[in-house]
């Protein structure tokens, strides 16, 4: 472990000032080479557009959990149509899938959240996760980075697909309604990382994704899940943000 400390902090401190400081915040314990493939990334020219072949990272995010704040919205939901039943807090939520939980409780309940969850208006109406939209601005405009949206509609489609397309043209702006990805199967879309909060991404490509890795965006019902590639929030600070993207250009793993 010494051996790999003093190694990393060699290379990040050679590598960036900014990586420095989070080996001194005592992260370098998350730390551990990956591989070097992306290495050469950081020299190449910064005047490399995004939208042109010499992209070097490829970000896809997820919307629910990750850039819509579902839990919170869906509980209120919950409580305001069904005020007599039992609700489990979002803290407490230890499914993907809220039916199951709330299922698990009293069956009526399974239905109950289906309901809401395909209702007008459930996806339109659910708030932004903190700092989320900021974030997403700042890594677009990260020269040779791209950034997509990536997110899959609920079986009862009818609403969401359109609302989640309203949800990003409301918060974002018309300009990323052209970057997203809808699709059931995340693991057939290309990419470097995936941020989602899903635990375990399945799909026909589940052993070998095209996403690259799989970063987990933290909620209650992932936080047992054992991963070297972990957000638990985006990041108010712009250089926060910054140091996030460095670590997966390196192909560091990162806990934050
Ligand atoms: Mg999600």
């Amino acid at each position: 472990m010494r051996r790999m400390r003093t190694w990393c902090e060699r290379f990040l401190r050679k590598r960036s000032s900014r990586a420095w400081f989070l080996t001194e915040s005592n992260r370098i314990a998350c730390v551990k080479r990956m591989g070097l493939e992306a290495a050469g990334a950081m020299s190449r020219s910064p005047s490399a557009k995004r939208h042109t072949s010499s992209v070097s990272l490829k970000i896809l995010v997820d919307m629910d959990g990750v850039l819509c704040d579902f839990e919170a919205y869906l509980l209120e939901q919950f409580r305001s149509k069904f005020p007599d039943e039992p609700f489990i807090p979002v803290s407490e939520r230890n499914t993907f899938y809220a039916h199951e939980q709330y299922g698990s409780i009293k069956v009526e309940l399974k239905r109950n959240i289906t309901d809401i969850m395909s209702s007008p208006g459930f996806f339109a109406s659910l708030r932004p996760i903190s700092n989320a939209v900021t974030c997403m601005h700042w890594m677009r405009d990260i020269p040779d980075v791209s950034v997509w949206i990536c997110t899959s509609p609920i079986n009862k489609y009818r609403n969401c697909v359109s609302e989640k397309y309203q949800w990003v043209e409301k918060h974002l702006g018309f300009e990323w309604t052209k970057r997203v990805i809808m699709c059931k199967d995340k693991t057939l879309i290309k990419g470097d990382y995936l941020i989602d909060d899903r635990p375990m991404i399945h799909g026909e490509e589940q052993f070998k994704p095209n996403f690259g890795k799989h970063v987990v965006f933290t909620q209650p019902y992932n936080c047992n899940v054992t991963t070297e590639w972990r957000l638990s929030l985006w990041p108010e600070r712009k250089d926060k943000l910054l140091d996030f993207i460095m670590f997966l250009r390196e192909g560091l793993a990162f806990r934050d």
